[in-house]
């Protein structure tokens, strides 16, 4: 079953009295509980896309249609995107739906990540990495049918995004939401996906649909990701040119 249809034909942005073009006859379908990585250099267009199937952003020519974008939605923002005068526990039930608020879920979903010890603190007493952590249990208790993240583990050291992959993996086996997860890290995609939609430089286009075979769970820095991103570079050199960059490991900077 296809989960989610787009075809963004065209969205531009005002930029000094000029319209420059993002996104240009971008199309591809999903079928529901597909893990889906996009990646594309930066500027591109990723964000800008995730904002058009997020419903965010109107002003494009095209469609966005299928089950999963009536359904509930999920969204992990490039930055955390919490609200600094409220706690832990009150940034996750805020995703809630009023009323009632299901009572307990937002504890229970912060305990299981082992934000358990945290739930009263604010987000300035918490590293980046459990930021994140809460930014992904806010978009998890909804339940979502359709989950998008951008750059979710993006300045994280290596353990703690590896530590996040396992546990987006892990929520995602449990219900299986349909994900489109945006990285401008080839060895991410490869690690997490069952494809990989790779985009031009701006106005992006999807220029390879590749879908992945390999068995999971699987590191980014295993000799399996690594073979297939080398035969990758190998095949496609133009095309991943700019990509080929850091693996988070790398951009903690
Ligand atoms: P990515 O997420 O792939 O890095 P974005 O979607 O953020 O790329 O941006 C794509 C292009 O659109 C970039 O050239 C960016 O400068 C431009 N852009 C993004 N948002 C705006 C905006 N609100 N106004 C004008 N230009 C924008
Ligand atoms: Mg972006």
């Amino acid at each position: 079953m296809i989960a989610l249809e787009a075809a963004v034909e065209r969205k531009a942005y005002r930029r000094e009295g000029r319209e420059v073009a993002a996104i240009s006859a971008l199309r591809f379908a999903v079928p529901a509980g597909q893990f889906a990585c996009i990646v594309g250099p930066s500027g591109c267009g990723k964000t800008t896309l995730l904002s058009i199937i997020a419903g965010l952003d109107r002003a494009y020519e095209g469609s966005v249609r299928g089950p999963a974008v009536a359904g509930r939605l999920g969204m992990v923002f490039q930055t955390p995107r919490l609200m600094p005068w409220l706690s832990v526990r009150e940034n996750v039930r805020l995703a809630l739906e009023p009323p009632p608020r299901q009572e307990g879920r937002a504890e229970e979903l912060l305990r299981e990540m082992q934000l358990g010890a945290l739930l009263d603190a604010y987000p300035a007493q918490l590293s980046g990495g459990q930021q994140r952590r809460v930014a992904l249990a806010r978009a998890f208790v909804r339940d979502p049918d359709l989950l998008l993240l951008d750059e979710p583990f993006l300045s994280l050291d290596a353990p703690t995004a590896q530590h996040l992959r396992e546990l987006l993996l892990a929520l995602w086996a449990r219900r299986r939401p349909t994900i489109l997860f945006v990285t401008h890290d080839l060895r991410e995609a490869l690690s997490l996906g069952d494809r990989v939609l790779f985009l031009s430089a701006g106005p992006a286009h999807v220029v390879l649909d590749l879908p992945l075979e390999l068995a999971r769970p699987r590191a980014p820095e295993s000799a399996a990701v690594e073979a297939l991103r080398k035969r990758l570079m190998e095949s496609y050199p133009d095309l991943l040119r700019g990509l080929a960059a850091p693996s988070s490991a790398e951009s903690a900077a």
